[in-house]
């Protein structure tokens, strides 16, 4: 009997060290030097003799940003099931990241709010504040610090097929151009990768793309973190859904290395820019009393914005032909509504799926199918999570699933008691969190605790 989404998830989700490594393969090469790469080239090099990286991006040595990775001035937030498959692959990296200034969070120290109201917490989880390119740089020095991984800086510009198999990859600088050869290849360019156009170019089916439209804005700013400021890690606050797209849909706040408040607003749909610090200071007024806190220091740099116009997805795991040799991870196969905080996290499950994969024996001859169903079971979680929360805005039309009114509406049960009773909180931020598989929550005594909850009945 093939094994349930939910057991899948439980087994790559797991804080078990990973154990039973053997060297399968010559020469990985991986695309792209950013979460996912660099979480797949850990893998691999228990894999692999060795791991090539190959990034446009001159890597930089310390926390930076880079042009290759335009939205890595905005907040992130690395969700408690992506940090524990961190530590499964760097032992000590909580730790590592809080003595070098990220701001290691137990869950008393963040907070939520549902249209203004305090969530209740769910006591148990924590998550790792920092900036972006903080926390990029952290995993890159530790797996750069593995003696087969090594960084080629240059751009790849197709893949060389033999037969059924992918060989190498067709590399470039503005003076040269060259073959990487390789046993192993996987895409890491992010949601605008071109392996799609390069299966084509040699006869292959490209994936299907599933999208669905969320026309988002975010708006960044960086602040001084001072003296007596809120003992704080983290906030949200948003608004659900109503008629009209509201100014601030989602505030966020990230207390972040060298005493700084990194703080979001983000909103949907065609609205007027923030102009400057001061607009932007006076809508964080308008929500609960610590954004007004922490936007009272000095701002550091200029607000930063972004635009994602949809979330999309490319089913790898429905072709039925497909090269043998070559996987993709990170957001070249999904990236979702940012808000949600979850493509650092389902990086690092993809890189869990992979390792699943490569200590099951596969034949590499073969096409990684196998690894796609597994990767499918955390891109379908990820996928349910954000898009049922974006379905229940009133100006997203669209695709609906099957059976999408009755799920939403089991769904919004347990949503609304997760506000106010902390058994559900757990369970609900656990999915959230990519801790658990969403069909955790479709239990008997989960659904009739939310039901008793929010009728007002003892649970
Ligand atoms: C506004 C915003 C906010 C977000 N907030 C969160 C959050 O709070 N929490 C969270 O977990 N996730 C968040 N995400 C998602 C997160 O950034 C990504 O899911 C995660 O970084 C994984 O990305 P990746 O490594 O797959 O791709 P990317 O980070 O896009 O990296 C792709 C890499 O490939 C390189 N590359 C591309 N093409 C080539 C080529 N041809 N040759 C060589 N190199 C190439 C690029 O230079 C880059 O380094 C957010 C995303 C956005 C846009």
């Amino acid at each position: 009997m093939p094994e349930s989404a939910g057991r899948v998830f439980a087994r790559l989700s797991t804080d078990e060290p990973i154990a039973n490594t053997e060297v399968v393969m010559g020469r990985a090469v991986v695309l792209g030097g950013s979460i996912a790469g660099l979480l797949a080239a850990r893998v691999l090099s228990a894999h692999a003799e060795s791991v090539v990286l190959i990034e446009r991006d001159e890597l930089p040595a310390s926390a930076q940003r880079r042009r290759g990775t335009p939205h890595d001035g905005q907040l992130h937030t690395l969700m408690h099931g992506g940090r524990m498959q961190l530590e499964r692959f760097f032992p000590g990296f909580g730790e590592q990241a809080r003595a070098e200034g990220a701001i290691v969070s137990t869950a008393m120290n963040i907070c939520a709010y549902a249209d203004g109201v305090r969530k209740v917490s769910d006591g148990r989880m924590g998550l790792i504040s920092s900036s972006r390119p903080f926390l990029e740089s952290l995993i890159r020095r530790r797996t750069l610090d593995l003696p087969n991984v090594k960084v080629i800086t240059c751009r790849a510009k197709g893949l060389v097929v033999e037969g059924n198999a992918v060989t190498g990859v067709r590399c470039a600088t503005d003076s040269d151009e060259w073959v990487e050869e390789a046993d192993f290849v996987v895409d890491a360019t992010g949601r605008a990768s071109k392996v799609g156009d390069w299966l084509a170019d040699n006869g292959w089916q490209r994936p299907a793309m599933r999208r669905m439209a969320i026309d988002i804005n975010y708006t960044t700013g960086l602040f001084t973190r001072e003296p007596g400021d809120p003992e704080l890690a983290a906030a949200i606050a948003y608004r659900t859904a109503t008629s009209a797209p509201p100014r601030v849909a989602t505030a966020a706040i990230t207390a972040i290395e060298r005493d700084r408040w990194l703080i979001t607003i983000a909103n949907y749909g065609r609205q007027e820019p923030i102009r400057g610090v001061e607009e932007f200071r006076s809508l964080c007024a308008g929500q609960p009393p610590v954004y007004r806190e922490a936007t009272s220091g000095e701002p550091v740099g200029d607000l930063l914005t972004y635009r994602q116009a949809e979330s999309r997805r490319r089913d790898f795991h429905l072709l039925r032909r497909f090269p043998a040799r070559l996987i993709s991870v990170g957001d070249a196969v999904a990236s979702f509504n940012p808000v949600y905080g979850q493509g650092m996290s389902s990086a690092a499950l993809h890189a869990s799926a992979l390792s699943d994969y490569l200590r099951s024996g596969p034949d590499l001859d073969e096409p990684a199918f196998r690894f796609f169903q597994l990767q499918r079971v955390v891109v379908d979680a990820a996928w349910q999570i954000s898009t049922s929360a974006d379905l229940a805005r009133p100006d997203v039309h669209g695709p609906y699933p099957r059976g999408y009114r009755f799920s939403s509406w089991l769904v919004g049960q347990i949503v609304d008691a997760s506000i106010v009773d902390q058994r559900t909180a757990v369970r609900f931020n656990s999915v959230t969190y990519m801790r658990t598989h969403p069909s955790t929550l479709i239990k008997p005594s989960t659904l009739v605790r939310a039901f008793r909850v929010n009728r007002g009945r003892p649970a």
